[in-house]
């Protein structure tokens, strides 16, 4: 008689968390990205504030204001193109980015609560780290000249990074079911995501809403239909759709 090949159950959400577990390698390291991150960061806040204060006072508002605004601008589009790179392409067995940024995004559909268990450096480490090479490469590759778009492009940078810094702290704000009251009004005067807001990225099938930081754009980028018009510009016109290949061969055999 032909034997009936049985098939494995589906792991447990519970299940899969631990093929990835947090390691004290991996906790010392996002210390590290942490401190590294806002020494950076200071010696690029510190040297743009010195240019402003001294030698373009005239034109230190429309800087500041322009720079800080590009730059949240900048990081909600970051979060969501991220968001939907992690979502839709590779599989959480790549190495590195497999289990530290694409396993976390697509557990947290299954699972929205967990990250709200995480402390600030399990929460806020991750970025820093990826930050930080970046960082290290413009703070090296462009020192800052006493111009005004150098000055300026440095406000961007610093609001920019800042505002990648606070991504995850403030996606998981907009989990919480009791958030402090200084973070209720923030997103009450949507200075940072909502969580009504975030919900319609959370209904099934996931596929709109990415950005995470405030979620300015993510009306104009749903409008525009910009994310499914990139899915499929990604999967037509370049290779990036064949780091799924593996995991789908294994699931067809
Ligand atoms: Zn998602
Ligand atoms: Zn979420």
């Amino acid at each position: 008689m032909k034997e009936l090949k049985q098939i494995a159950p589906l792991p447990q959400p519970q299940q899969r968390q631990r093929s990835y577990s947090y390691s004290p390698y991996h906790r010392a390291a996002e210390y590290v990205g942490i401190v590294s991150f806002f020494v950076l960061l200071g010696l690029m806040g510190h040297e743009a504030y010195a240019a402003l204060t001294t030698t373009m006072t005239a034109q230190a508002w429309w800087i500041l204001g322009g720079g800080i605004l590009g730059g949240v601008l900048a990081a909600d589009f970051v979060s969501g193109l991220f968001h939907f790179l992690a979502d839709n392409f590779g599989n959480e067995e790549l190495p590195i980015l497999g289990p530290n940024v694409i396993h976390p995004f697509r557990e947290h559909h299954v699972d929205p609560k967990a990250m709200t268990k995480h402390d600030f450096v399990e929460t806020n480490g991750n970025n820093c780290l990826i930050c930080v090479p970046v960082l290290i490469a413009f703070y090296t590759l462009l020192p800052l000249q006493a111009n005004v778009w150098m000055v300026l492009f440095a406000t961007f940078w610093v609001s920019l990074n800042l505002g990648v810094f606070m991504t995850n702290q403030i996606h998981k704000w907009a989990h919480i079911d009791d958030p402090p009251a200084w973070v209720a009004s923030l997103q009450a005067w949507h200075l940072v995501l909502r969580p009504d807001h975030h919900e319609v990225h959370h209904t099934p099938p996931h596929k709109s809403y990415y950005c995470i930081t405030t979620g300015w754009l993510n009306a104009p980028l749903a409008a525009i239909h910009f994310f499914p018009l990139l899915e499929k510009f990604l999967r037509r016109w370049t290779p990036i759709a064949r780091i799924d290949e593996p995991r789908r061969r294994r699931a067809a055999q």
